[in-house]
């Protein structure tokens, strides 16, 4: 019933940018009226006593009954998604399910690149050169690791070429030029080396040493390792490729360190990327351990978003952030490594380098932690949206379920018109408070 009214006009108000205004401005006056309404409920005479009670108070309470029904966070969220036109929807709709394809290129990939090595016996003849240059066990493993790793490289170029860099340019997302993105490329691929050469040493140190137990002795190497690369991520390795500098404009920063003060976040500064060096996707992250714990957030962000939505985005990482996702990370890694080792102990590295990526958390606790915090159910919508550039906004329980770290935009919205439904409006920003005071219009 309320679904017939509400629709339409919740339709037409998302329809122009001023939506959230009126919107928000029933929800006031829903706030407003509220306590009169439950009462009637409570009595539970509400069928009867309404009509009645309507004509005897006319305007007001019955707009107001009419608002605690009114608000229907399925028409909602479908009001959302319907704001993105069909021809974008599509199109993200094919990079992200192209991705689910190239998950399986690249496996398919990795896969015939090692029996090729193998078969070939360029394999064997790079561990008999190995045993040649070196007498020392490590420095033939490191000797192996770095040619292996280099033919794996070369031979995969065409794959990563056409999916990082025309795939990327294709869609839109990507705003390198190739020598640029090939130098980022052969750092990629440096510290690709050095980690890997590193852990390989690591890894066959303890499979010699302990070949029975090699699986847990490789599971705790391996988590160690990645500890440490999370923990030097950012001093050592995302300098590299883009710059990280303090916020200065307190119109951004201190609402930002506001949130993050009310939540125990002992953040002094929050970053800004120039990630539209790479691409225009809109993002923020929380990179680091322990004392390099640091929240940024990207150019792209700050230029294409309104501050609700900076505060939507920013309420999210810290989510990851308090959570503490970083250690829950590791945590999951940890168990999928040890299956993976116990799996497949004959194939150990190549195991190593197809679990490494994606170990599937999902979470919907950052974002629930994300809007509790921002308060802002329409903001989170609208981010949501902006995401679905490049990641299907619609995607069916078992897509989201294999191919998707975060909720999908509709999980998403679906979630933020919840919120917004079991809440009452406060904390919302200053220009909607403006807009709100009776004598603005
Ligand atoms: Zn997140």
């Amino acid at each position: 019933m309320e679904l017939v009214t509400g629709k339409p006009s919740l339709q037409n108000a998302l329809d122009e940018s001023s939506a959230f205004l009126s919107a928000r401005f029933r929800y006031q006056a829903h706030a407003v009226m509220r306590p009169p309404v439950i009462i009637l409920l409570s009595v539970g005479f509400v069928i009867a006593l309404m009509p009645v009670y309507a004509r005897q108070n006319p305007a007001p309470l019955r707009s107001a009954a009419e608002n605690t029904n009114r608000f229907d966070p399925a028409a909602a969220t479908k009001a959302w998604l319907a704001t993105i036109p069909r021809d974008r929807r599509e199109k993200s709709d094919a990079y992200f399910e192209g991705g689910y394809w190239l998950l399986l290129w690249n496996f398919l990939l990795l896969a015939a690149i090692s029996v090729f090595l193998l078969e070939s016996r360029i394999s064997a003849r790079l561990r008999d050169f190995a045993e040649r240059v070196s007498r020392s066990k490590n420095l033939r493993v490191a000797c192996y690791a770095v040619a292996y790793l280099l033919l794996v490289y070369v031979l995969s170029f065409p794959l990563n070429l056409y999916e990082h860099f025309f795939r990327e340019h294709h869609y839109g997302f990507a705003t390198q030029s190739f020598l640029p993105w090939f130098r980022e490329q052969l750092i990629g691929f440096g510290l690709t080396t050095i980690g890997g050469t590193i852990l390989l040493i690591a890894l066959y140190t303890v499979f010699r040493r302990a070949p029975r137990t090699a699986w847990i002795w490789g599971t705790a190497v391996a988590v160690v390792f990645m500890l440490v690369v999370m923990f030097i991520a950012p001093v050592f390795i995302e300098p590299l490729f883009n710059t990280y500098k303090p916020i200065t404009n307190p119109e951004i920063k201190n609402p930002i360190l506001a949130m993050a003060r009310a939540n125990q976040i002992p953040a002094k500064q929050v970053f800004e990327v120039d990630a539209s060096r790479q691409n225009t996707r809109v993002s923020a992250n929380v990179a680091g351990l322990f004392g390099t714990t640091r929240i940024a957030l990207n150019d792209n962000l700050l230029k294409q978003c309104a501050l609700p939505e900076i505060r939507a985005v920013m309420a999210h990482e810290m989510g990851h952030y308090v959570l503490n996702h970083g250690v829950k990370l590791l945590t999951y890694a940890g168990i999928f490594l040890a299956i993976g080792f116990a799996l497949t102990r004959v194939l150990f590295d190549a195991a190593v380098r197809r679990w490494g990526v994606r170990w599937g958390v999902r979470s919907i606790a950052d974002d629930a932690f994300g809007i509790n915090t921002s308060r802002e159910p329409d903001s989170m919508a609208k981010v949501a949206l902006r995401l679905g550039a490049y990641r299907k906004l619609d995607p069916t329980p078992l897509e989201e379920f294999v191919f998707f770290d975060h909720p999908s935009g509709r999980a998403r919205i679906r979630m933020a018109m919840d919120w917004k439904a079991a809440n009452l409006p406060a904390g919302e920003s200053p220009a909607v408070e403006t807009a709100l005071l009776p004598n603005s219009h």
